[in-house]
């Protein structure tokens, strides 16, 4: 059964306090869609795989609905959180729990280094898993950051909309695959932790959502000389999905249209593919073979 349909059924059964009566109106301009679902929410939290040994981040606490069953689980939860008028509530509500802070900042902004180092070694915590119900309109910034910035957290468990998180599940090389789809493969293995109804949340949305977790990986499943030019030859590769490879790559910028076609043919791609079709170890051949031409360039 489809948890959408699972949801009008179970409508009156599985709903917490919502966030109209924590006396939030809620901001569309946040991103704010509070999670009403007592089942999502166990499903998220045991999808997290948090013990006492974990240092949870929380991205987007909201009014709570997981700050606290997290908390119950972790060793300590810090929850980042743009929204000054939920603070206050939140701290109320996990005052007694012990183990949570708040901070009220833009997740965006946040050193994660330096908050990871500093409550690893002030709780003797052993690992860290990032967890939240993402406000839609910065999902990919907030992937990206978590990713890129290789904190040494063993997952992210995130809630978005359900075409993006199709888009990241996808297998590279696939059809539903896009740029995001590369990204993410790079630094992390996807798995799918449940689909989510528009009607889990308060005020109900107009899109589905998906939970997928992260786990990050130890090592990149590809090698290349140059990470840069690697995601740059995904992004142009998608930048006209429709268009040939040859074409497409042109967006680059700095290469003449010969040059991209001896690069795809010295890493075995015919010129005329999609970038969809392109395997992860095709796209770091590419980024290696056009590097090659960037050094004899710069050698002449
Ligand atoms: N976790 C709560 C829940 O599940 O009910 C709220 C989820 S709501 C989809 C997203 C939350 O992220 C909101 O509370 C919103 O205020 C917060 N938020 C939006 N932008 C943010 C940012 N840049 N940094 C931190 N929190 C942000």
């Amino acid at each position: 059964m489809s948890r959408s349909k699972k949801n009008k059924r179970n409508s009156n059964n599985n709903r917490s306090v919502p966030a109209k009566s924590a006396g939030i109106r809620p901001s569309k301009s946040l991103g704010q869609n509070f999670l009403t679902d007592e089942e999502v929410i166990r499903e998220i939290v045991e999808g997290s795989n948090i013990s006492k040994e974990t240092f949870v981040i929380e991205i987007g606490p909201g009014t709570g609905a997981l700050t606290l069953p997290l908390a119950e689980r972790a060793g300590h939860v810090t929850a980042v959180e743009l929204d000054e008028r939920v603070i206050p509530g939140l701290r109320v509500k996990t005052f007694s729990l012990g183990n949570v802070d708040i901070i009220h900042e833009d997740i965006l902004k946040v050193d994660l280094e330096a908050l990871i180092s500093e409550n690893l070694a002030k709780y003797g915590l052993k690992e860290v898993r990032i967890v939240g119900n993402l406000p839609y309109y910065i999902t990919t910034p907030i992937i990206m950051k978590l990713l890129e910035e290789e904190t040494g957290a063993a997952s992210i468990t995130v809630m978005m909309q359900k075409e993006v998180a199709d888009r990241i599940a996808a297998e590279p090389g696939t059809k539903p695959a896009g740029a995001i789809t590369y990204s993410v493969h790079y630094y992390a293995e996807v798995s799918r932790i449940t689909d989510v109804g528009r009607e889990s949340f308060y005020p109900v949305p107009k899109v589905d959502s998906a939970v997928l977790r992260l786990d990050l990986r130890e090592e990149h499943p590809v090698k290349v000389a140059d990470e840069d030019l690697y995601f740059n030859c995904i992004k142009a590769g998608f930048s006209h999905r429709r268009k040939t490879l040859l074409n497409s790559l042109m967006s680059l910028g700095g290469y003449e249209k010969a040059e991209i076609e001896r690069a795809l043919t010295a890493a075995g791609i015919e010129p005329e593919r999609r970038a969809e079709s392109l395997s992860m170890e095709e796209f770091a051949k590419l980024a290696d073979s056009l590097g090659g031409i960037n050094c004899e360039t710069s050698k002449n």
